[in-house]
This record gives structure tokens, sequence and C-alpha cells, in this order.
């Protein structure tokens, strides 16, 4: 039985908003689940979802330690007294970590199903940060439990996350997706990634470990990444196809006094000002809050901190209905090192960028280039490919001639660039970014909606206009053209290109 549980609303790289169905209701995506701690809970679930979460997340294991059979007769959301939606992990890394095998994979499954929860995990085997050798275990482990689990999970009402294992050996990665993306029965999927690099912010280990996952996983299926929560990577893991995430790093942090910001995390002791407008930051100072009692301090931070993610996920979703998610990923790349170097990777993935990326989306908006990485941009890279295929295809058509390669600038109005097709001579516009535009396609989307830098482009920018047109200028007389090069000399580009 294969029941609808996601549905795909819009798409820009290969990011999506889209629809979980569960039994306690619809989640959209992309969407954070905050951890809720069974043992020590500084801020209400009522909280939570004032703060704008309608879901959150809980271990199955510390929910059996602490309550056994109880919280099956409760169910996990009158335990937790929240009725929305529900997703346990079932706490495989509790297990590995006490070093107890109390709970086996059968238990486990069975309690969460009497839990009532409305996505669950089997009881896998992350991997963590360890040796090849115990990564490879734990990834053919998991995915013997993954097989084991059919019969006592298919057709069930609630959402089963498979989890894909691998940690940093992105070879594992791929074969613990790759399988997992024959096993139908399993209607989510769960990528592991070892909090060791999101705590030290190695954002590229585990955008490269999403990257290699997703190739195989197939599209239609919503995709959780366990525990990533800040602002920094969220756009990325995103963009690459991730709908959902888990993190109890907001309540973590809190205890520890720290801030978490678009930026980075701060401790509460060095701001002397909270750059955010949030209920909690529009009602006190950084002072108020170093003063207060400890647990009040924790339960404000911890909002606070829930309030950055809940719009860090707005800003990626507007950012996905404007069709601007590669022109974030590259504002948020000059938040953070670890961002830059997240972005600095970017061009690498982009076949997967490009595979979700609608060609025609119903509101136009123009490309905003900033700098080096606006080069691997997939739509301006679409643009430049359809634009070199149609000089060869004009080229033919034209068999040899005078042709004449002139800055796209100033811009011709619309309507204009018809007027100038089937002169004397061809006309072809170049722009740095989007390189050489037959006049056939000068106002074809993007070349007339783009806003870039006029000064102070970078090199790389320069010469790889500069080689475009010089790859243009040789396929051009490699069909017996005269090649004439224009310049009005205004702009600094323009002068450095020629
Ligand atoms: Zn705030």
């Amino acid at each position: 039985m294969a029941l609808a549980v996601f549905e795909i609303r819009d798409v820009d790289l290969a990011g999506r908003i889209g629809r979980i169905y569960t039994a306690h209701g619809a989640v959209e995506t992309p969407a954070f689940f905050p951890v809720i701690d069974v043992y020590r809970q500084e801020v209400s679930v009522e909280e939570v979802r004032a703060a704008g979460f309608g879901q959150v997340i809980t271990n199955a294991y510390l929910l059996w330690k602490r309550f056994g059979r109880e919280a099956a007769e409760k169910g996990v959301h009158g335990i937790l007294g929240f009725q929305g939606v529900v997703m346990t992990d079932s706490g495989a890394y509790q297990i590995l970590e006490y070093g107890g095998v109390e709970l086996s994979q059968e238990e486990a499954i069975e309690y969460q199903k009497r839990l009532g929860s409305d996505i669950a995990v089997i009881l896998d085997i992350p991997t963590g940060d360890v040796g090849r050798r115990e990564a490879e275990e734990s990834v053919r482990e998991t995915i013997r439990r993954a097989v084991e689990a059919r019969g006592m999970i298919e057709g069930d009402e609630r959402i089963w996350v498979y989890p894909v294992q691998g940690g940093r050996y992105f070879d594992l990665v791929e074969e613990s997706a790759r399988v997992g993306s024959r096993l139908g029965y399993y209607r989510m999927y769960g990528i592991g990634s070892p909090t060791v690099f999101l705590e030290r912010y190695m954002y590229h280990v585990v955008v490269e470990a999403v990257y290699r996952a997703k190739k195989h996983l197939p599209w239609g299926r919503p995709v959780h990444l366990f525990g990533a929560g800040h602002p920094l990577v969220l756009p990325y893991a995103v963009a690459l196809g991730v709908d959902t995430f888990d993190s109890a790093s907001y309540i973590l942090y809190a205890r520890e006094g720290r801030y978490i910001t678009e930026h980075g995390v701060y401790r509460i002791e060095d701001l002397d000002y909270l750059p955010c407008s949030c209920p909690v930051c529009s009602r006190y100072t950084p002072q108020e809050l170093r003063e207060m009692d400890r647990g009040e301090r924790t339960r404000l931070l911890a909002l606070h901190n829930l309030y950055v993610i809940a719009a860090s996920l707005r800003r990626v979703k507007q950012a996905i209905r404007e069709g601007r998610l590669w022109e974030l990923l590259e504002e948020t790349s000059r938040k953070h090192p670890s961002t830059a170097r997240v972005m600095a990777r970017m061009g690498r993935y982009v076949d997967m960028l490009e595979r979700g990326s609608a060609r025609g989306r119903g509101v136009v908006r123009g490309v905003r280039a900033y700098g080096v990485e606006s080069l691997s941009n997939p739509r301006l890279r679409r643009f430049y490919g359809d634009a070199a295929r149609l000089v060869e295809a004009v080229a033919e058509r034209w068999g040899g001639g005078r042709a004449v390669l002139k800055p796209l600038d100033p811009k011709p109005e619309p309507g204009e660039c018809e007027s100038m097709v089937g002169g004397e001579e061809w006309i072809l516009f170049y722009q740095p970014f989007l390189g050489v535009i037959p006049v056939e396609a000068c106002g074809a989307y993007p070349s007339l909606q783009m806003d870039y830098p006029q000064e102070g482009l970078p090199e790389e920018v320069i010469e790889d206009l500069a080689s475009k047109i010089v790859s243009t200028v040789s396929t051009l007389r490699a069909r017996g053209f005269q090649v004439r090069l224009e310049y009005c000399g205004r702009v600094e580009w323009q002068a450095r290109t020629v």
C-alpha cells in the first residue's frame, strides 16, 4: 500500500516547498523539528508551537527509559501535551552512547507504533565520526535492519524513515542511499549527519554527504537531515533537496548562554546589543538576560534561537518562491568562513541543482550576480549553454559573412533586439556572467533582467568572459566569418576584456 504522503508545490535548484501529510496534519517543508527532551525541557511545547513549529521530534528510547509502558498508553502526543506532528527517533544513538542493547529492533518499532508517532525511524546504527571499518559495519547493519523491518512497517500508517548512513565516507553514503532507494516501503529518507562536523562548522562535509545521498534517493520522497539546525547550513541543505531537519542545538546552546544568529553563535556575555527583533530580543537587553535566573535565561535564549531558525526557513522558502535560492546561497556565503567554503564547492553540484530547476516559472525575477560564485548559478549556466548552441546554429545558417561582437551596454529596449536581427552584419553581444549572446537571444530571460556590479568585478569573472569571447570568435572564424570586436570604453570590464 503506497500512500501519497508528500506533495511538491514549488521548486528552485533542488530545493522544494512541499507538504508532508500525517495523521496529525500537514507539515509545510522545508521544516524544522525542534528536539523535545523528555527529561528536561525548559521551553514548553506551547511556546515551541507559538514560535512557529507545528512539528517536533523526540527520542523513543528516552521515552521508553523514562515512562516505559505509560508513554505507550498515553501516546507520545499525550505525554508531550502536543497535538501537532510528532516524529520519533529510535534512539539508536543514545543506545550506542550508553552502551546498552536494551531494546531490540522489533521492540523499538513496536514501541513507536504504540506511541502513535506520525513519523518514525527504524533502529539504525548511526555512523558518527569513526574509522572506515566501523563505518562500513554501521552501513551494512543498518541496511540489514531496514530490510528485516519490512514485515513490521509495510502498510503501516506511520511514515517510516530509512536512515542513510556512512558519515564522511561518501562512497558508503552513496551505497546506503542506493540500497535504500529500492526499499519502496520507506516513504521518507533520513541522512545521518555526524554532529561533530556540524559543531565544528564543517558544513562542507555535511553538504557533500547530502549531495551524494540525494543523487540516489527518489525525487518524490521527502528527505530529512538529522541533527542540523543552524541557520547557516539550512539554505545549502535545502538547495540540495533536504526537506526537513531536526536539532537540539537551540536548547543545548541556550543552556550554555549561547545565542544563535544568522552569522554564527555568540555568547550572551559578548553581546552589547541583540541583533534580532523576535519577542525575546524586543523585550530584553543582553544585560538583563545575563543577570536573570539561569532557568529563565535558558528558556528565553532557547525561544530566541527557535525564532531565528524559523525566520531563516521562511527566508529560504521565499527565495524558492522567487526562484532566487542561488542568490540566497551567495549572500549566506558572506556571513561565515564555513559557508564561504561550502559556496566554493556548490559549482560541483550543478547536475543536482539543475535537475530541480524549473525552466519556466510563474513569477519572472531578475538574476543577481555578485562575484565568482555567480558563474555557477544554474540559471546563468543554462542560459550560457543555450546561447552557445544558438551561436552554432545561427552560424551554420549564415554559412559565413561578417559578425560583430559588442557589449550589451546600454541594454536594448524591449523589442529593440528583434529589429537588429537580419542585418548585413550578424550582431552578438557580450556581458559578464552571461558570456556571448547572439542578437537572436538578446531579449531572452535573463539577459536583460540581470543585475551585477559594474565596477570592481573579480579577475575570474573578467577572465571567464574573455575566454567565452575567445571561444566564440574561434568558432565563428572556423565557420568562415570575419569578426569585429567593439567596445564603448565606458565600463572597466569592457576595456579589460578586449
Ligand atoms: Zn531574538
